[in-house]
């Protein structure tokens, strides 16, 4: 049977089934289709109660602000580059965990709104980190009634969304002239993928709802009046997630003990050899990108 891509309504063959290999929620099969116009990779149906396939401890919070700057140093290189480009005026996040992101998108001097859909999160974001967080899972209607941002970020998020291309409408739409959308999403031409198939960790399944080409979501942004200042499988994100990938892949059978340990070992390995392919640009496991909104 075919189903209707979401962007192009183009009927799309079966591509794989895939299961939850990464959490092991259910033992159900998920359905994948592969665009044949737009090379769009989607679930189909999308789950009903998707929110049933997020385990309780999908975000672990930290303890305190002071956890909170540990943890986030991993998450430096997403300031820098959002940096490079805007350095300061009123920033949003769309779902953003606990907000290793916020944190120090707030330290660094920007005015920080986040929009987050699980309750512990939200309040931690309030409480701890200091930033206004609405909670909430659809984002599109907060963003019509917000005044425009300078910088809207979408960490590994696009590809969870029910509704990925309102929410880019609704992004873009919001953005301030001169302003940027930050995007980091898994990437269907990465080798890794072309490998594992629908055992790949980054497909996550039923979680990752869409697997978006980086030159459709390029077509998307510019219909919207964004042009491209970055995008890349090389940033220091898309390189870790390559490593994860691997390490993920052999170990997540064994869910504790030196068995996992040493199937970690072989992932890191299996990353190493790999990795003057995985560099090659276009080829890493995510890519991200930035556009700047120009009419
Ligand atoms: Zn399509």
């Amino acid at each position: 049977m075919k189903k209707v891509c979401s962007y192009c309504q183009t009927e799309s063959p079966l591509y794989f089934c895939s299961r939850d290999y990464n959490r092991k929620i259910t033992h159900e099969k998920f359905d994948y289709y592969c665009c044949p116009q737009c090379k769009l990779i989607f679930i189909s149906p999308i789950p009903d109660d998707l929110a049933y396939y997020y385990p309780e401890k999908y975000h672990s919070l930290p303890k305190s602000v002071e956890d909170l700057e540990a943890i986030s140093k991993n998450e430096n290189y997403k300031i820098e580059i959002v940096q490079r480009f805007l350095g300061k005026g009123r920033l949003l996040e769309i779902g953003p965990s606990y907000g290793g992101f916020t944190y120090l998108a707030k330290k660094a001097g920007y005015e920080v709104d986040a929009i987050e859909m699980d309750k512990n999160c939200c309040r931690f974001l309030n409480e701890v980190v200091g930033v206004n967080a609405i909670n909430c899972n659809d984002s599109i209607e907060i963003l019509q009634h917000k005044a425009a941002y300078d910088v809207i970020a979408l960490w590994h998020v696009i590809e969870h969304l029910p509704n990925p291309w309102s929410t880019l409408d609704a992004v873009c739409a919001n953005l301030k002239p001169g302003g940027v959308i930050v995007l980091a999403t898994p990437n269907p031409d990465a080798f890794q993928f072309k490998i594992m198939g629908r055992y790949w960790p980054h497909l996550d399944a039923p979680r990752h709802a869409i697997i978006i080409p980086m030159k459709l979501l390029t077509e998307k942004l510019e219909s919207l009046g964004m042009k491209a200042e970055l995008i890349t499988t090389k940033d220091k994100g898309s390189n870790y997630l390559d490593v994860f990938g691997w390490k993920h892949f052999f170990r997540r059978r064994i869910p504790h003990g030196n068995t996992r340990k040493a199937l970690s070992k072989v992932g890191r390995l299996a990353a190493f050899i790999l990795s003057p392919i995985e560099r090659i640009e276009g080829k890493g496991s995510a890519y991200t990108i930035i556009f700047r909104k120009y009419s």
